[in-house]
């Protein structure tokens, strides 16, 4: 063989991976997956593995790494973790069929899978309280629409979707993967990687109209897409695309999808990204779940309970119906107290039917999947007598009744397994014993086999007079008889070499057989084979019965994850002293004794309490605005999204942390903090503010509930002052919302005597000896000042600075009263007392900064090239 001679597995190798294209290739070679080439290298770089050659490909070395097979879920979850996909190729054949082809065969290979963000399903690469969604956007002639499929649960959904909706709904939805055609991937590039979701670009042949209606009328054997309510042609695509998707990753192992639903645009509370990163909903600020709403709401006991609950969250109800259905369920179970303790007892014994459910349609599962469906119906079968026997309301009624109708499924299912299944289907021991009877006659004459081996060893050691004779087992002989050689000259004579038939020498053994043991030894590996082939048997019937209703089983499994969100609601309601909101048609927002869970939460841990505020938006008037002022860390922030957050929980089903509630119903909502540091995608912070500002004042409607904090703030006084002057007007006149909007610029407060509507509030302080006290408390009013030095010093300022800002603070606020004007002020300041600092010794050097600054021509630029000017000065620093 010349160095130039492609070897017949490496022909094989690269054809595979030519057709896979943009994955890393696992290539199957006994017990590893092996990668080549420039794979490789970025594996072993991504997995800290060592990288090896093997053999020459066109006259160079090639570079190897490779996973054992037992251990390749971990490898796989950090190479999707770190924005690979990984095609899977394993050996179709068994090798010894490829040798019968001829010496130079290759076993046959191919790739059974495509590992991709969105499309996992194994237990050890999933989050179990999250959902793990694939999204698809399509645009057709203007119209835009997004599906989502989440394959571990089977959830399957699409609504129209315009690219200006595409960021605030994939924020909702927090999908691992987004598919889009590659003619659209640079509109969408932006919105997804702010997500920190992966973008898929697939052919625009992927999202044809036409050709995603037949895939769909396959997928769910119907005629026509009808059957199902009335699509618009993006939509078909989106849904297309995405089914298409599944199918190039699972290769042709469809998963178990619902039917599609249609998602409502005004079904649901509008809520954008910003908004949702500042209220902290299901992420803290931080990027973790820990000090998000959610993990300081979640008393859900099951994993699809948790995943119903960030639902919610992420997509309150603008239902008033379904709102108040969700109340009466959640003031039921309080109300029933020890009975929802019943209730979440025997959900906390059911597993995640959903994923036990999915892999088994894509042939992933193995016993403890039959076992996890067993239990969970069984459990569903309690949940429902339960409900039954009690005045359930409709809510808890109709997901009882949902319940039901498992009972032959689940008789066979406690028949036919044991109670704890091993993991693996190949390796057997799952199937009871008594369930079938083959199987059992089997088993026996296995086992019996065993003990009738010990007996003929014992049989043997009295022919031979060898006491450490002894019958053994290895994969190369089978069974075996073995002494010591010291014996070996004993056995070797007649008469016992007329019986004992030599085998194998090795140092220290001496191995034989008989005829009767070889017999008997068939007949145990037989027993065993047929054994393990009856149970494989049993596993696809089984597998086939729960499949075969597995519309129904997903039912029941969306019912109790909808009563364990409720009974966890009524156990957090009666924990922390929630109380039930009223919702209504109005436009009301009265909070009485309101409080903030996650700081409250917070403070609790330090042994501190939370101080309750109100909050009354209606003054008669719609819209209503309060203006808040007072210093910083007084808590205008916590007050602020507070009020957020309960319209929010109300409107989630929740009960609400406050002594009392109204509020009318809330469409969307908004809440912007002012100059947010957002270096990461290196847009000016005050750009920032001012975008997502404006995205408010252009979409809020009469029913919004808009919160903001600090507005204006990012830049000087004056402009930011007239800024927020000018942001509230509009929110008053044009969008006639409600709103909290604080700031610390007192001249705002004038505002309350022009506008009908807009009242000033302020949280108190106390000044003591020079020291502010918080005391944490809203009232009606304006701040008289606003104890910024204060504050200061209570952070740690030097004390020869706050003394020094004192100063310059009286002599300003004596200046203003006396009708001075600022820059004669200033000028007339004393002296500050203290030594300048010593002067560097050496000029320093010049930065970029500056060199860069020197180089620009203000005058010949266009504000364009001014602004992008500005962008590359800023990214030196
Ligand atoms: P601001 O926005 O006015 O600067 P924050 O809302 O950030 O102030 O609150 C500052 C701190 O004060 C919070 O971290 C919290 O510990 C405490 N705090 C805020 N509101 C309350 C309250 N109602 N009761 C008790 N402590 C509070």
């Amino acid at each position: 063989m010349t160095s130039e001679t492609v070897t017949p597995m490496m022909a094989q190798y690269l054809a595979i991976k030519q057709a896979n294209p943009g994955a890393l290739l696992f290539y199957r070679m006994g017990d590893f997956y092996e990668m080549f080439f420039d794979d490789a290298v970025a594996a072993a770089a991504a997995l800290d593995i060592a990288l090896t050659k093997r053999g020459l490909h066109l006259g160079e070395e090639i570079p190897m790494c490779g996973v054992p097979i037992l251990a390749a879920e971990g490898y796989l979850l950090t190479l999707i973790r770190k924005g690979f996909r990984v095609a899977i190729a394993e050996q179709l054949e068994d090798p010894a069929e490829a040798k019968k082809r001829g010496s130079k065969s290759v076993v046959r290979r191919d790739v059974v899978r495509l590992v991709t963000p969105g499309t996992l399903t194994e237990e050890s690469l999933l989050e179990a309280r999250r959902h793990n969604y694939l999204a698809a956007w399509a645009e057709l002639r203007d119209e835009g629409a997004l599906a989502w499929a989440d394959i571990s649960t089977g959830e399957f959904r699409v609504m129209p979707c315009p690219l200006a909706r595409l960021g605030p709904e994939l924020a909702r939805l927090a999908p691992r993967e987004v598919l889009v055609s590659e003619a659209k991937e640079a509109d969408c590039a932006g919105i997804v990687s702010d997500l920190r979701a992966s973008l898929t670009p697939l052919a625009r042949s992927s999202f044809d109209s036409q050709g995603a209606e037949k895939r769909l009328c396959d997928l769910f054997a119907v005629g026509s897409l009808d059957a199902f309510g009335a699509f618009s042609r993006a939509e078909i695509s989106a849904m297309g695309a995405l089914v298409d998707y599944l199918d190039l990753t699972q290769r042709g192992k469809l998963p178990l999808l619902a039917r599609p639903l249609r998602e409502e645009a005004g079904s649901l509370v509008q809520i954008d990204a910003a908004t949702r990163r500042n209220l902290e909903l299901t992420q803290a600020l931080s990027g973790g779940r820990e000090g998000s709403l959610l993990a300081a709401i979640d008393r859900t006991v099951t994993a699809a309970g948790a995943r119903l609950l960030e639902r919610r969250i992420s997509a309150p109800s603008r239902d008033l119906a379904q709102i108040h259905a969700r109340h009466d369920a959640v003031r039921f179970l309080l109300e029933q107290g020890r009975f929802a303790e019943d209730l979440r007892d025997a959900l906390r014994r059911c597993p995640d039917i959903d994923r036990a459910l999915s892999r088994l349609a894509l042939d992933r599962g193995g016993p403890r999947d039959l076992a996890a469906i067993r239990n969970g119906l069984e459990q569903a079968g309690r949940i429902a007598e339960r409900l039954a026997a009690t005045e359930a309301p409709a809510l808890l009624a109709e997901a009882g009744a949902r319940l039901l109708g498992h009972d032959d499924l689940v008789a066979l299912l406690d028949a036919a397994l044991v109670a704890e299944p091993p993991l693996l289907a190949r390796d057997g021991g799952f199937i009871a014993t008594g369930y079938e009877p083959e199987l059992d006659d089997t088993r026996q004459l296995r086992d019996e086999g065993r003990g009738v081996i010990a007996r003929m060893q014992a049989d043997y050691i009295t022919e031979t007079g060898i006491s450490s004779l002894k019958i053994k087992h290895n994969n190369v002989l089978g069974y075996f008889i073995e002494t010591t050689s010291t014996h070996a000259e004993k056995m070797l004579a007649p008469p016992l070499s007329a019986r004992f038939i030599h085998r194998q020498t090795t140092a220290n053994q001496v191995r034989f057989t008989t005829l009767d043991l070889s017999e008997l030894e068939t007949r145990i590996l037989n027993a065993g084979n047929h054994a393990l082939e009856i149970e494989k048997r049993l596993y696809d019937s089984l597998k086939g019965a729960i499949l075969a209703a597995a519309g129904p089983i997903s039912e029941t499994a969306r019912a109790l994850a909808e009563i364990d969100l409720t009974a966890a609601f009524a156990d957090l309601a009666a924990a922390e002293d929630w109380v039930e909101p009223m919702v209504d048609q109005s436009h009301a927002f009265e909070i009485e004794g309101g409080r903030h869970p996650v700081v409250e939460a917070a403070l609790k841990r330090q042994g501190e309490p939370f101080i309750a505020n109100d909050c009354a938006l209606t003054s008669g008037a719609t819209p209503a605005i309060w203006l808040l002022t007072g210093p910083n860390m007084a808590g205008k922030s916590t007050f602020l999204r507070q009020n957020a957050l309960i319209a929010l929980l109300a409107q989630a089903g929740s009960f609400v942390p406050a002594r009392r509630a109204h509020i009318g119903l809330v469409s969307q909502l908004f809440s912007r903090v002012g100059a947010a540091d957002d270096l990461a995608r290196g847009r000016s912070t005050f750009m920032v503010e001012m975008v997502e500002t404006a995205a408010i004042l252009n979409q809020a409607d009469d029913r919004a509930l808009v919160i903001l904090d600090e507005i204006g703030r990012g830049t000087a006084t004056y402009d930011g002052l007239s800024i927020a002057w000018a942001v509230l007007e509009h929110l008053h006149g044009v969008n006639r919302c409600r709103a909290l909007f604080a700031t610390h610029y007192h001249e705002m407060t004038a505002l309350s005597a022009k506008l009908d509507g807009v009242e000033n509030a302020t949280v108190a302080v106390k000044e003591w000896h020079g020291e502010v006290i918080f005391l944490h408390e809203v009232k009606k009013g304006a701040a008289d000042r606003s104890y910024g030095v204060q504050v200061a010093k209570l952070a740690g300022l030097p004390e020869s600075v706050v003394a020094r800002a004192r100063v310059v603070l009286d002599a300003l606020e004596k200046g203003e009263r006396e009708g001075g004007k600022k820059q004669a002020i200033i000028d007339d300041l004393p002296l500050f007392a203290l030594a300048p600092p010593p002067a560097p010794a050496a000029p320093p050097a010049k930065s970029a900064v500056e060199e860069q600054l020197r180089g620009l021509h203000p005058d010949e630029m266009t504000p364009r090239e001014a602004m992008d000017a500005l962008y590359a000065l800023r990214a030196l620093l």
